[in-house]
């Protein structure tokens, strides 16, 4: 599920819609691996409500907290009723995000939950990120210089100016 109302702007939220799909024909193609996409309507006005209170805090502090219980908890209930057997969140191979934080979160959603279980994951080990910038390179993906709210912005156009593109 792509599920990223937290995205700001729009284009940087199509981008990388546009991106996961240029991706899933790969796996497709490449892998036989088909992969289905649920997108759930973008509404970043909508979204941002429950974050701005907390705009001035850190990545990773209680903005973030809300951000991800917010959208896993969205893609949890759509999983549990849609008859999934297993949740579980690529978030985990960020290398700015806490994957014990991220799973912890994830076993307080399978509480609520009756059907769908929550499927630990820590994508980081055993070299999750260079997998991840193999695959990024071999197919020339898109890399995201920041997280994604309006209050990651500025430091994303900061590293672009910085990477000269
Ligand atoms: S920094 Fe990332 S995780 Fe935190 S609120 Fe913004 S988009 Fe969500």
């Amino acid at each position: 599920m792509f599920n990223n109302s937290n995205i700001y702007p729009e284009a940087e939220y199509n981008k990388r819609l546009e991106e996961l799909k240029r991706l899933l024909t790969y796996m497709k193609s490449d892998f036989n691996f088909d992969v289905g996409l649920v997108v759930t309507p973008y509404d970043n006005d909508e979204f941002d409500k429950d974050l701005a209170p907390y705009k001035d805090e850190r990545e990773g502090g209680r903005r973030c907290m809300i951000c991800y219980r917010k959208r896993m908890g969205e893609a949890y209930d759509y999983a549990e009723e849609n008859g999934f057997d297993y949740f579980t969140t690529v978030m985990t191979v960020s290398r700015q995000k806490n994957s014990l934080i991220l799973n912890s979160i994830g076993k307080e959603l399978e509480a609520k939950h009756s059907k769908t279980k929550y499927f630990y994951s820590d994508f980081k080990k055993d070299d999750g990120i260079e997998k991840g910038k193999a695959l990024r390179d071999k197919y020339g993906l898109y890399q995201q210089l920041c997280c994604g709210c309006k209050y990651t912005y500025e430091e994303g156009e900061r590293r672009k100016l910085e990477k000269g593109l």
